[in-house]
Order: C-alpha cells, then structure tokens, then sequence
C-alpha cells in the first residue's frame, strides 16, 4: 500500500510540476506548510490565485490524500496536509551513537531505536550501522525497505554539499564516514528517497515547520547542548549557502584570544557555551558538574557559580546573534537544546547582549525565543523528506512526537 501511495504522489506531483499548473500547485503547497491549516479564502489570499483555482487545486491535493479538509466549530473549513499512507524512516549520526525512529502514517505510528556505540566500535557509528538501523526500523513498522516513502539522515557535522561527505575540517570527529558521500552510499544501498543534512539544519526546519518559527519568512535557529549548530530557514527552504556549510555559528569567533577550538580558530561560540566548554569553566570551582542538565539544575537551586556560568554562555550566545541579526536581519530567533531549558538564568544575559549590540535598531520587529519542538531533528527529517514527495502535515499529531 505504501509504495501504491508513493507512486501516486510523485506522479501527481511531477505530471503536476510538469503541467501549467505546477508552480499554483507548489505555491499551495509552500503556503499550507508554512502556515498551517487555512481557509480557501486564506490560500486564495496568501497566493493570489482566484478562489475557483484554489479550490481546484485544493480538491486534486484531497483526492491525492494529501490534503484534507477540517471542520472548526462546524463553519469554518481548514485545509490542512495530512499523510496518511507510507512510512519514514528519520535517524541521525553522531560520534556517539546513531538513533533512529519510523513514522508509520497509515497506522499513526512511531518507533524509535538507539544503537549506543561500543568500546571498541569505530568512532562515529558507521554508514553501514545506519542502513542496518534503517532496515531494522523499516521491519519495526512492518514495511518493505522498498516501500519506504524516504528516509532521512542528519549528521552532527556539517556536510559539504560539493562531496556529498562531511566536511574535511570536521570529520576527526566521525572518522569511518570521511570522504563518504553519505546520500549516494544510502540510496545505492537502499533505493528510495534519501535527504541527508546537518542535524541543526533539520532541527531549524522543524522549528519553523510546527514551530515558534511557523509563518516567518526568515527564521534563525540555534541549538546548543553537546555542541552549538545553526540553521536558516528562507521561504521555507533551508538555507544551505555556496557549499552547504552556512550557519556554522558554533564557530563565529566571540574571543580571539579564546580556547583553541577543534576547527582551528581561537574563541568560537562552541568554546565558550557548549556544554563541554560550560563543565570545565566549573572545574576550578567548588561546583564541579558531569553534565549540562546537573549545572542547569544547581543554577536554579542557586548555586552561584552554576548560575555564573551559563550567565557568561548566554552573554556568549547573545553576541553571536546579534552579530548573525545584523547580517541576517531574520524576523524570529529560536534557541533550542538543552541551554535553552535555562531560561531566564541563559535569556536574561543573550538579551542584554542583544539590546547592548543595538540589534533592535537593525531589526526592530525580531523576536527572540526559545524553541518549541522537543526531537527536532527527527522531525525535521520527515519535514525535509515531505517536502521532497510534494506532501506535508500541517498540524503535528500526537503519536509522532511521542517515543515508544
Ligand atoms: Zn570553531
């Protein structure tokens, strides 16, 4: 059934795409995912189409089982995008582990599965550990591999879109992917739909797809936990610059007099408010931590050091963006990962800096908040691989966000 659904979609949309009705029917589309539910009228607004086209076009996407239509006090008629067939596979890589899960959309399902690195494993769990733990998820949902709808790979890299491969700067820290070009490997092995991005990018997406950053038309995110990564979502599109590698704002130089940082600069954002950066600021003190979340927890019992600590990272933090406002001018600023569930004890310095940096004279209606979505990477990848079928689901159900 699944695969039925997919060859139905991609000929819907490419004979959509091809005809002289292609660009409506995208522009529909771009408008229902950046928006959400919304009323003819609304799309008929937002598009500039007449009515009647929208409504034509509204009614091939509702026989396609792309879009649906929801009722709201009985009166008001919302279109919204709603798989309901098919299943993608979502996992990310990083040097410590690859985790995956599988959405399952005719059963509204969600699977997830972690493969901890062993000791003695290869630094950076291996592309062949992520086609094991793809097809492992595909049998979780009791779907072919073949009949996946696609499958999406973040990295906790930056990608060098040139190569395909992690960029060569970068790759000490996933060492058996090196000069891999991670998207041909996958399709080759598997022979579907492959999105492979940085996990930050993907987080960004979802961010903006069901987000704080849903309707902005430039949305800024940053996530900092292990490590401190960027993305830029334009139009809806990731913003991905010259050679993928846009948005590195773990490595805007705050100090050129910092640490030395493992990309070779002095300073970066990532030295001075990752959480490795943030536990050995604590070392010397008499508030040694073992992880963000502990320091984050003592700061609120009041432990002033703790609580000095991520005063300094958010100061840090509210540097790099004013700086990234300015060239940027985004309409919304999130902030996700685990600094984020700081708070005040993080936003209270990131805003000092901001208003100290005068950004509300460069962008006078920008928005700084934290971000929304738990998982974001996971769910951006099924964000990144709809978007390439032509689909997309305006309203996160339940059962997605859900681990089970
Ligand atoms: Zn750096």
């Amino acid at each position: 059934m699944p695969k039925t659904k997919i060859e139905t979609t991609e000929e819907t949309t490419s004979s959509a795409r091809r005809g002289a009705r292609g660009a409506n029917v995208q522009h529909v589309l771009d408008v229902l995912r950046s928006d959400g539910p919304s009323s003819q009228a609304a799309i008929a607004r937002r598009t500039g189409l007449a009515p009647a086209t929208v409504n034509n076009i509204v009614q091939a996407l509702r026989a396609d089982g792309v879009a649906d239509v929801q009722w709201i006090n009985g009166r008001e008629a919302l279109v919204q995008l709603v798989p309901k067939q098919g299943a993608i596979v979502s996992i990310c890589a990083g040097p410590e582990s690859v985790q995956g899960s599988v959405f399952n959309f005719a059963k509204g399902t969600r699977t997830n599965r972690t493969r901890k690195l062993l000791k003695d494993d290869r630094p950076g769990a291996s592309p062949e550990a992520a086609i094991e733990l793809i097809r492992t998820l595909a049998g979780d949902a009791g779907v072919a591999v073949s009949d996946l709808a696609g499958v999406s790979i973040a990295i906790q890299a930056p990608i060098d879109r040139v190569s395909g491969s992690i960029a060569p700067w970068a790759a000490n820290r996933m060492p058996v992917w090196r000069n891999v070009p991670i998207a041909q490997v996958i399709k080759e092995a598997l022979g579907v739909p492959v999105v492979v991005d940085n996990d930050a990018n993907l987080a960004a997406l979802a961010e903006w797809t069901w987000g704080t950053g849903r309707g902005s038309d430039c949305f800024l995110y940053v996530t900092c936990s292990g490590g401190i990564g960027g993305g830029l979502v334009i139009d809806g599109k990731i913003h991905h610059g010259g050679n993928g590698m846009a948005l590195e704002i773990g490595h805007i130089v705050i100090e050129q007099t910092g640490p030395v940082c493992f990309c070779g600069s002095r300073g970066c954002l990532s030295t001075l408010a990752s959480e490795r950066s943030i536990l050995a600021a604590l070392q010397g003190s008499e508030s040694p931590k073992r992880s963000l979340v502990e320091v984050i927890e003592s700061a609120k019992d009041g432990d002033p050091a703790c609580q000095r600590v991520l005063y300094e990272a958010g100061r840090n933090l509210g540097r790099a963006l004013a700086n990234m406002s300015k060239i940027l001018a985004p309409s919304v600023v999130a902030v996700g990962g685990v600094l984020s569930e700081a708070g005040p004890l993080v936003f209270d310095s990131l805003h000092s800096s901001i208003e100290e940096n005068n950004v509300p004279a460069f962008c006078p209606s920008i928005k700084f908040k934290r971000a929304l979505i738990a998982d974001a990477t996971s769910l951006g990848g099924v964000a990144a691989i709809m978007s390439e079928l032509g689909q997309g689901v305006s309203e996160l159900p339940g059962w997605m966000g859900a681990a089970s």
